[in-house]
Formats: C-alpha cells, sequence, structure tokens
C-alpha cells in the first residue's frame, strides 16, 4: 500500500492535518470512520493513518515517512500489525468470520511492539452480525490500537456502530481546484473536464476513467440509448454485456446523463455537480421530471450495488428498463 500518497492530495490536507494535530497532542481517536464516495481517496487516507501510528521514524511530524523499516513493511503490504477486511471477490457481505477472525488478531500484543491497526474497508457491506461483533471492540477499545472503517457517506450502518468512531467526511474539491489538480499531477493540460464530470468530481475516479477511455464511453453510450429507445438493442443483452466489462462508469455516465437532463428542465446549469449526492430541488413537477428523479434514484442504488458486490445483472436490467421508457 501507498502511505504517503493521501499527503499529495490537496483535498485531503483538512483530515490530514487533523489527526496530525491529534497525534502530536496524544490525542488520537481509537476509531475513525472514513466517508466518501469513491475516487475522493478513503483508501489512501486510511493508509496514511495507519502509516502515521505504525511508522517508526523518531520525528513524529514527518510520519509516515516512507524510509523506516515499519513503512517499508507497509509498502509491501506486509506489515504484520496491519489487518485488514472487505468484502471478499463473488461474496456480496464481510462475513462475519472475518470479522471475528480482525477481532481476534487485535486483541494479540503488537508484533512490533507498537501500535495495531484494524481497517474494515467498504465497512456498509457488514452484515448486521458483523457489525454487532465488531461493535464490541469499538466499545471497548485496547490501548494503542486504531480501528478504521471506510464507507460510502450513504452507508446504512448501525448508528451504535458509526457514533463511536471519529467520522471524516472527505468531500470533493472545488471543480477548478481539482481540474488543477488534475492537469498538473498527470502532465496532461487538456481533456479532464469529461471525466471529471463523469467522475461526479471525484479526482481520482476521474483519472480511472480517463485511463480506460471516457471518449469510447460517451460514444458507446450514447449509441447504446438511441438503440435502447429504437428497440433495436435487447435490454438483457446490454445489461450483460456491461456487466462482462466494467459497469461502474457506465452507471456513472448515466447518472450524468439524467442530472444534466434535470438541472436542464428545471433551468439551472449542469456545472454543479459534485460527489456528493446533488441535493435537486422538489420544485419542478410534471410526470417527465417524477420519472428522471425516480430514475436518478435507481441509477444511484445501482452504483451502491456495485460497491457492495451484489450481483448487477438484474439491478441494471432493472435500470435499463427505466431508461428505454424514458427515452422512447
Ligand atoms: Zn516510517
Amino acid at each position: 500500500m501507498d502511505t504517503l500518497k493521501a499527503a499529495t492530495l490537496p483535498w485531503l490536507a483538512g483530515p490530514i492535518e487533523r489527526l496530525r494535530d491529534a497525534g502530536a497532542a496524544d490525542r488520537l481517536p481509537h476509531s475513525l470512520l472514513i466517508l466518501a464516495a469513491p475516487g475522493l481517496g478513503a483508501a489512501e487516507l486510511a493508509a496514511w493513518a495507519g502509516g502515521y501510528v505504525l511508522c517508526e521514524a523518531a520525528d513524529r511530524a514527518a510520519r509516515p515517512c516512507g524510509a523506516c523499516a515499519a513503512c517499508a513493511l507497509l509498502g509491501a503490504d506486509s506489515h504484520p500489525d496491519w489487518h485488514a477486511v472487505r468484502v471478499e471477490p463473488e461474496a456480496q457481505q464481510i462475513k462475519v468470520d472475518q470479522v471475528r477472525d480482525l477481532i481476534e488478531r487485535l486483541v494479540q500484543k503488537s508484533y512490533r511492539g507498537g501500535y495495531k491497526v484494524g481497517l474494515i474497508e467498504g465497512a456498509e457491506a457488514l452484515n448486521v452480525n458483523g457489525a454487532n461483533a465488531f461493535l464490541k471492540t469499538l466499545e471497548e477499545p485496547t490501548a494503542r490500537t486504531l480501528l478504521m472503517l471506510t464507507a460510502a457517506r450513504s452507508h446504512r450502518l448501525p448508528a451504535t456502530v458509526a457514533s463511536r468512531c471519529l467520522k471524516l467526511a472527505l468531500r470533493a474539491p472545488e471543480r477548478e481546484s481539482a481540474l488543477a489538480w488534475l492537469r498538473a499531477s498527470s502532465g496532461e493540460p487538456d481533456g479532464w473536464e469529461v471525466p471529471l464530470a463523469l467522475a461526479g468530481g471525484a479526482p481520482l475516479r476521474a483519472v480511472e476513467l480517463r485511463r480506460t477511455g471516457v471518449g469510447e464511453l460517451d460514444a458507446e453510450m450514447r449509441r447504446a440509448l438511441a438503440d435502447l429507445a429504437a428497440g433495436t438493442l435487447d435490454l438483457t443483452l446490454l445489461a450483460e454485456r456491461w456487466v462482462r466489462s466494467d459497469p461502474a462508469p457506465r452507471v456513472a455516465w448515466l447518472e450524468n446523463w439524467v442530472t444534466t437532463r434535470i438541472f436542464a428542465g428545471i433551468g439551472g446549469d449542469g456545472e454543479s455537480q459534485t460527489a456528493e449526492p446533488v441535493r435537486l430541488p422538489r420544485g419542478a413537477r410534471g410526470p417527465k421530471m417524477t420519472s428522471m428523479y425516480a430514475l436518478l434514484d435507481a441509477v444511484r442504488d445501482c452504483r451502491r450495488l456495485a460497491t457492495t458486490g451484489v450481483s448487477p445483472q438484474l439491478a441494471l436490467e432493472a435500470l435499463l428498463l427505466r431508461v428505454r421508457s424514458l427515452s422512447s
């Protein structure tokens, strides 16, 4: 893992400073809940925070240093006091056994005589039993242990779990500063507007989208919608095709498409997108707008399902059915 990357992402400067100050005052929280849309750097921030407590550099202000033995182990993903769980491939939830195993490892002594870190990535995939099992650990924290959970802002974690953590909600940077960062960090001065919009304002997601080819995606999606509306493209087949390749950017494209239409419908501009669910005024009425809002909800549900590993075929089919009825 890369413990240093978060410090290069300007929109994480606030949360990092907050943790650094807490560390300098010996008041680090026992548990952190990092809430963020995909592509805002939740994993990077968790890696930084883990690096901060595990790094063995003498100067605390320089942690994580990236150079000491502990940082080298983290860099090689083999630090013995770093314990992380996430939903396994093909699974829909984080299994309660994974959580129990994590707890088990956290009660043991630190291998390197320092901190221990326990991370649950994508904690919205915890089921009730898993959350309850972890709750006990949150309630009775052992000394020099940092517990972290990352989740989407729309998470449905039990309040008992969320309330015991210091919440760090990551916000998308302003569009202009996101663009400035994308240009500077990539050395590519042009062509970031579309990927950033498709990414809902999340810069790391924009980088990913650009790598996978946004122009092609845009053309493909417009063609698919036209064919769908004309009835020349089978919906099940299209959903299958998306599942086989990568549904996430296509669902993001759809969200962007719907949002732009809603904005146009209420006379706003389509530029005010952020990574947050856009709070659209409910003022605009009429059956078409109501369907658009319903479609937007469906797209967002679909995006959440994708991140929790639920089989997306049926969700995508239901979504495409709505799209077809609106665009025909
Ligand atoms: Zn270090």
